[in-house]
């Protein structure tokens, strides 16, 4: 079932085109290509007025804003690619394929609806109210299915109360002794912050907005890759050390073989609470304890994909770009203690289908290796529909990702602990006046964990370090 569209009134379109126009100031491609760096005057004269760690979602839209307002801004990305946790795969698969973020969730409130309609990306509509399959071709009855939808929303309105009390909970305790409680937990937890539910904020769940969701048919990597155009970008540098004081920093990163010690007036830091908590960057000072809470709150969740590719036309009975739930009868007693996936099927009207897991079952499957991950969803598969099915699978048109282990991420997306919402904002703070902070873990609860996030908290970012720089620029002798 897909979804429909409704039509806006007249005078909604015009103020929306204003609002567009205003949001999308920072974010337009800037006149010119950024100016040569400048010459570090006898030795002392930092090299750029900001660097920006980190080319994701976050890390550009910072430096896009601070572009446009007349600073020079390199970004340092330790990959070979511009994008971080947004990334089309363009080439395995016959449809551009996100490997990391899909969705523009909520699209009415999500400030990427704009930004993608800007760019002239387009937005297809997908269905997260598809079938539940329980076990070997069993799909949930409508009316089991409106039973589910009534617990569903009666958990959310639960969370919502406590929420609106100021209090921040773990989503566990609002799981109902009921059929559906298996589901509600995947849901809730695994499959939307990669957390199991008893280390899942209730406040960050509740306020997450989604409800009306879109795929970007180009891909939102590619999307994101886009605002990388015009930029100073230097990719394959990793930052290993921040030194900041005076206000100034010298950022050291690696570069080809060498190293390479790079001064500025400010740095923006955008990696993941993953990369932090690591410790791959080496702060000099060390950061001030109330930054090592929050990223102690603001674990990394863990989310994966298995993408399949079929050989012909499959499931012309399903719609597409519909998210499908599948609960393995075996319960518990499945390889990784987990009983729940989710499949989006046919994304974007392709033959393929797009599995999901998280939290310990998507850690369960990083350990025991691709092969084991991809067995488990065609067992799922062919529970749902059949040995056909997975006869059309294209075995060379399988891909599974592993965000886990990838070194620059750690992880999926950050998820705070119960009772950690707070620590955001807390997260978002400057330290020093030279040190500032943007990325998903930085954007407000609304948004929390996703791109959304991680552009509200690179356009707060930009706008603190202008103002920064400005201040700075009046005080000067
Ligand atoms: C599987 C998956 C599914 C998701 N689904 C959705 C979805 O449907 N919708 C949604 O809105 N969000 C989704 N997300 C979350 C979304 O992808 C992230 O919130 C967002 O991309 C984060 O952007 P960012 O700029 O904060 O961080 P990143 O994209 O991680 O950018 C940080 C950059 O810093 C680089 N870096 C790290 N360490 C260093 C270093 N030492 N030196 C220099 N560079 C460094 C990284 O390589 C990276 O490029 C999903 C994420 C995953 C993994």
């Amino acid at each position: 079932m897909s979804r429909e569209r409704s039509v806006r009134p007249a005078i909604a379109v015009l103020f929306l085109g204003t609002l567009l126009l205003s949001a999308c100031a920072s974010i337009a491609p800037p006149p010119v290509a950024s100016a040569p760096p400048r010459e570090i005057a006898s030795g002392v004269e930092p090299q750029y007025d900001v660097i920006v760690v980190g080319a994701g979602l976050a890390g550009l839209t910072t430096a896009r804003a601070l572009v446009a307002e007349g600073h020079d801004v390199l970004v340092l990305e330790a990959t070979n690619r511009i994008g971080g946790r947004a990334f089309t795969d363009t080439t395995s698969f016959s449809i551009p394929v996100d490997l990391g973020a899909a969705w523009i969730h909520g699209v009415e409130k999500n400030p990427l609806t704009a930004l993608a309609d800007w760019l002239g990306f387009h937005r297809v509509p997908t269905n997260l109210d598809g079938p539940v399959f329980i076990g070997n071709r069993q799909r949930r009855s409508e009316e089991r299915l409106e039973a589910f939808g009534v617990e569903y929303e009666a958990m959310e309105e639960a969370m919502a109360e406590k929420t609106c009390a100021g209090e921040d909970l773990a989503v566990s305790q609002f799981l109902p002794e009921s059929e559906f409680r298996a589901l509600l937990a995947a849901n809730i937890g695994p499959l939307e912050a990669g957390t199991e539910p008893e280390q899942t904020s209730s406040l960050d769940a509740s306020s997450f907005e989604s409800d009306v969701d879109d795929f970007v048919a180009e891909g939102i990597g590619t999307l994101v890759a886009r605002l990388g155009e015009g930029l100073r970008v230097r990719l394959s540098s990793p930052v290993t050390a921040i030194r900041y004081g005076d206000g100034e920093v010298e950022v050291t990163a690696k570069s080809g073989d060498g190293v390479e010690t790079i001064r500025a007036r400010r740095a923006v830091v955008t990696v993941s609470t993953g990369v932090l908590a690591a410790r791959r960057i080496a702060f000099q000072p060390d950061l001030p304890r109330s930054k090592w809470d929050a990223i102690e709150g603001l674990p990394m969740g863990l989310l994966n994909k298995v993408v399949f590719e079929f050989d012909g036309d499959i499931l012309p009975e399903e719609g597409a770009n519909e998210w499908v739930l599948y609960q393995d009868p075996a319960g518990e007693a499945t390889p990784s203690g987990a009983s729940v996936m989710a499949f989006v099927i046919k994304p974007l009207g392709a033959n393929a289908v797009v599995g999901f897991y998280g939290a310990n079952q998507a850690k369960y499957y990083e350990k025991a290796g691709d092969k084991a991950a991809i067995e488990y969803a065609t067992t799922a598969l062919q529970q749902m529909y059949g040995e056909q099915l997975v006869a059309r699978i294209r075995t060379d048109r399988t891909k599974v990702t592993s965000w886990g282990r990838n070194p620059w991420t750690l992880g999926s997306y950050s998820s705070a602990r119960p009772g950690m919402s707070k620590m955001h904002e807390v997260l978002a703070e400057p330290v020093g006046d030279v040190l500032f902070f943007a990325g998903e873990a930085c954007g407000p609860p609304e948004f929390n964990g996703s791109l959304a996030a991680a552009l509200v908290s690179g356009r707060k970012a930009s706008r603190q370090v202008h103002e920064s720089l400005a201040a700075s620029l009046a005080h000067a002798p």
